[in-house]
């Protein structure tokens, strides 16, 4: 079985994105992490800042790599000879926009296949954004990302 590989703009790595990662690496031989450029979104941390993190982050997950990313993800699936993308599904309101992508995807190449894992449920409300609002609050997020992400987050509101 080849690579899975699991995009996103991990702006930065949550403690629901290492659930999903973890799940991931149980089903597929290796998992790839795609971290995505995404300028569009204006990401709080640098492209390169969002992989050393998730890099961290993902230490402890088996199988997995952290790449980064900026052009169409079907050529990445092209690229590694792959055809599964890993993404994780939290509430109903995920729905639309992933239904959107997998199919927009599976156009733009036909072999491939979005597999959907629900995290666990403690997860279900936790995002990266909610994160970075919590945070820039001065709220204590502990919970949510690991430590070497809150140390990262803390000391960026510290400086704008
Ligand atoms: P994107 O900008 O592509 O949505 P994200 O970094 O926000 O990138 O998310 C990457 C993937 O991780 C998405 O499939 C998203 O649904 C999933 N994800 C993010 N947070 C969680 C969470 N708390 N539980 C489960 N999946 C999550």
């Amino acid at each position: 079985m080849k690579a899975a590989l699991y995009p996103g703009t991990f702006d930065p790595v949550t403690n629901g994105h290492i659930d999903i990662a973890v799940r991931a690496s149980r089903i597929f031989p290796k998992v790839i992490a795609v971290v995505a450029e995404n300028p569009a979104k204006e990401p709080l941390f640098s492209a390169d800042e969002r992989v050393e993190l998730a890099k961290e982050s993902f230490k402890e997950v088996p199988q997995i790599e952290v790449i980064k990313y900026s052009g169409l993800l079907v050529n990445c699936l092209r690229e590694y000879n792959a055809s599964v993308l890993i993404r994780g599904l939290r509430a109903l309101s995920d729905f639309e926009y992933e239904f959107q992508m997998a199919f927009t995807n599976r156009n733009l190449l036909a072999s491939c296949e979005t597999v959907f894992l629900m995290p666990s449920a403690k997860y279900t409300y936790l995002s990266s954004t909610m994160v970075k609002q919590i945070a820039q609050l001065k709220g204590d997020i502990t919970a949510f990302v690991p430590d070497c992400v809150r140390l990262k987050i803390e000391e960026k509101y510290r400086k704008i």
